[in-house]
């Protein structure tokens, strides 16, 4: 694919190079990143690699972020994974850099950059950072670590391989990965901590779960999150535990952050991108994100969600 060859030109032209991912980053992005910089710095230790950006408790074995200087970003390239539009790119100083690349599997809801790979046909940007590796396998490098972030990309994303994106090439690259030393045991367990106090917040998520048409919702204030002692993230996962109930193919959670209001919206059964386009959301076809400008407005997505639901009847 020649935009491949147009990236490796690229990484192989700077001297600095500089990683960005999305807002609340998940564990494909730091996937992406922490992999992509560990194949670059890897194979071309001289070049400067940096990772910038809001940083994931949840993921945080898989590396820490760089802090840098302005100056840095002087005749850089800026590399943003994972991320469909500008408002979603974590530290802006990404157009600080000479040039800039995109590499990303959403949907594309909006084009920026120099160079672009999207494909929406990888369930994850993990995926693609291992497969631009796989490329290009008989000049690039890779460790242990980057295998590490490229492995927990590949599962968080696909929840551990449940999702439709999951292909034969998907197992390959993550089969790729253990070869190059990703522990699946290690990842899934610190993957799968959880505090008691997340094991309440999480009994008191599902005792309060509303049944609605077609769809199933519940809604997190900043309150919750305060008094169960949970972090924003944690708070933020439990959109997962009320997916898969019979006769609900679609599950949203309703979660209150200090400066918005975010929709996490995710479905077994119908497309629901285009409700949350409604919503100044996007994501992908069965799991995208989306805002509301207070509560108040919750009444009025309830209703267009119905609406939007009942048309696949
Ligand atoms: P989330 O519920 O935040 O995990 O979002 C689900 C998917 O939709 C992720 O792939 C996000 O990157 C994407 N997404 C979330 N919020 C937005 C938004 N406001 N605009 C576009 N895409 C979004």
């Amino acid at each position: 694919m020649e935009i491949l060859n147009k990236i490796l030109e690229k990484i192989k032209e700077y001297d600095t190079i500089i990683i960005h991912g999305h807002k609340r980053p998940d564990g494909d992005c730091y996937g992406a990143q922490f992999g992509l910089k560990d194949i670059i710095q890897t194979t071309f230790p001289e070049k400067h690699v940096y990772v910038v950006g809001e940083t994931s408790e949840y993921v945080s074995f898989v590396g820490s972020m760089d802090e840098i200087s302005d100056d840095v970003y002087e005749g850089a390239l800026s590399i943003v994974v994972d991320t469909a539009i500008q408002d979603r790119i974590s530290d802006s100083r990404y157009t600080l850099g000479k040039e800039i690349i995109k590499i990303d599997h959403h949907i594309p809801i909006e084009d920026y950059g120099d160079y672009i790979w999207v494909d929406t046909n990888f369930p994850s940007c993990a995926q693609m950072i291992a497969y631009f590796f796989k490329t290009f396998s008989n000049e690039l490098k890779l460790t242990k670590q980057g295998a590490r972030a490229m492995y927990t990309g590949i599962v968080t994303d696909t929840s551990r391989f449940r999702f439709r994106g999951v292909s034969r090439l998907t197992h390959e690259l993550a089969g790729m990965l253990i070869d190059y030393g990703a522990d699946i045991v290690e990842i899934d367990q610190e993957l799968s901590k959880e505090s008691l106090e997340m094991f309440k917040f999480k009994a008191n998520l599902l005792a309060n779960v509303k049944f609605d048409e077609g769809f199933v919702y519940a809604v997190i204030t900043q309150e919750d999150i305060k008094k169960f002692n949970v972090s924003q993230e944690d708070a933020a996962a439990t959109v997962n535990y009320m997916g898969g109930i019979e006769g609900y193919g679609v599950w949203v959670l309703v979660i209150e952050y200090e400066t918005e209001i975010r929709l996490r919206i995710r479905s077994s059964s119908i497309e629901i991108d285009k409700l949350a386009n409604m919503y100044e959301g996007g994501g992908h076809k069965m799991a995208a994100g989306a805002k509301l400008n207070s509560f108040d407005e919750i009444d009025q997505f309830l209703n267009d969600a119905r609406k939007y639901i009942k048309q696949y009847k």
